[in-house]
């Protein structure tokens, strides 16, 4: 901390020198205001036990305002993007802090400062709506993100502690998480089922409501076969609009399909669709590799396979994965999906797998 402070002491002289000059005294003012905030960043290190949120609480940093501060600050040093290391190291951000000024090197930066501004997207939430660019990995891919459900159906119901969960609203969350990682990596994303007013959230039972709509703006029709064309028309329509672009689609649920079957996640693509193969592949693979470093002593019962049948995989143009994450009336899945900290970890694998799957993909036209 001395040694930054110190630092920042000789640019803001070398610095001040040339604004004098140059830009008098309004962009000083900018200046000393982007120093400063940087310097009040704090850090921490963190002990056994210690979670995010815990950490960020303890040193007076609402969790929910700057979460995704942290995680972008401290990517380096976490487990999945969500987990602390403890007796690491971790910056906090700075209570006020919205954008981070960045100084690289004195001789090179003294007349510029480069902010990392990020971008916000109402569709995530006021207290998630900011994506900072973490890099260029996805420039190009086009992803449509479709979560199970919506409208009037809510998909598999079941209880937890005296209170409904539906699984439409996990896989809402899940799906949200993951357009936002795909984002920041520099991927165009459309989220195809949309909710006006449920952004990224941070609980655990996550409120019913059948306010979601389509991309669009079009309401969800009640009969099945009337909801599903309606997300195959909209995906076909978009992929023919963005023909030529390296496209993929990735679809989500938390079902109830395999009900008292200890699973773990499904993967399935169309089985004549070599690209789509390699989406869900890539993504399965990625989870395998996370559970043999992380859960070593469990077993990893997830498959892997073509399901034609499902009228989504069937009739869509894009290649595509079809995710079940889990049975939200399992016991033990419930668990995972239902710790915020967990939808964020099985998001950020599912986008680890997608850009496996982009590193040497081809565009293909239709599958
Ligand atoms: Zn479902």
């Amino acid at each position: 901390m001395f040694l930054k402070f110190a630092f920042y002491i000789n640019i803001l002289m070398k610095v001040t020198l040339y604004y004098k000059k140059v830009f008098g005294f309004l962009g000083l003012f900018c200046l000393l205001a982007g120093l400063r905030a940087q310097d009040s960043l704090a850090t921490v290190t963190a002990e056994k036990g210690d979670g995010i949120l815990s950490l960020l609480r303890k040193h007076g940093v609402n969790p929910y305002d700057h979460y995704d501060d942290f995680i972008a600050m401290n990517m380096d040093n976490l487990r999945d993007s969500v987990h602390l290391y403890a007796g690491r190291t971790y910056r906090i951000p700075s209570v006020k802090l919205d954008t981070v000024p960045v100084v690289d090197s004195i001789q090179k930066q003294t007349t510029e400062i480069k902010e990392v501004v990020g971008k916000d997207y109402a569709i995530f939430g006021k207290r998630h709506a900011t994506v900072v660019a973490k890099s260029e990995k996805l420039k190009g891919a086009v992803y449509y993100l479709v979560s199970g459900h919506g409208g009037p159906d809510p998909g598999a119901m079941a209880v937890y502690a005296g209170k409904s969960l539906a699984e439409d609203e996990y896989a809402y969350d899940i799906t949200l998480r993951l357009a936002k990682e795909l984002l920041s990596h520099g991927a165009m994303v459309y989220v195809i089922i949309r909710d006006p007013n449920d952004g990224i959230r941070d609980e655990r039972i996550l409120k019913i409501d059948h306010d979601e709509l389509a991309y669009g703006g079009k309401t969800v029709p009640l009969n099945h076969l009337a909801r599903l064309k309606q997300r195959v028309d909209i995906v076909n329509e978009l992929h023919r609009q963005n023909r030529g672009k390296f496209q993929r689609l990735i679809v989500t649920h938390v079902d109830s399909r395999s009900k008292g079957q200890n699973i773990d996640v499904f993967f399935y693509h169309h089985e004549k669709s070599k690209n789509g193969k390699k989406l869900a592949e890539s993504i399965h693979k990625t989870f395998r590799k996370k559970y043999k470093k992380y859960q070593p002593n469990r077993t990893y019962t997830g498959t892997f396979g073509d399901r034609t049948e499902l009228y989504l995989v069937r009739k869509t143009h894009p290649a595509m994965a079809y995710i079940e994450i889990g049975n939200i009336r399992n016991k033990k899945d419930q668990k995972r999906i239902l710790v915020p900290e967990n939808r964020q970890a099985l998001a950020k694998w599912i986008s680890e797998g997608v850009i496996l799957d982009f590193e040497g993909g081809e565009i293909g036209r239709i599958r």
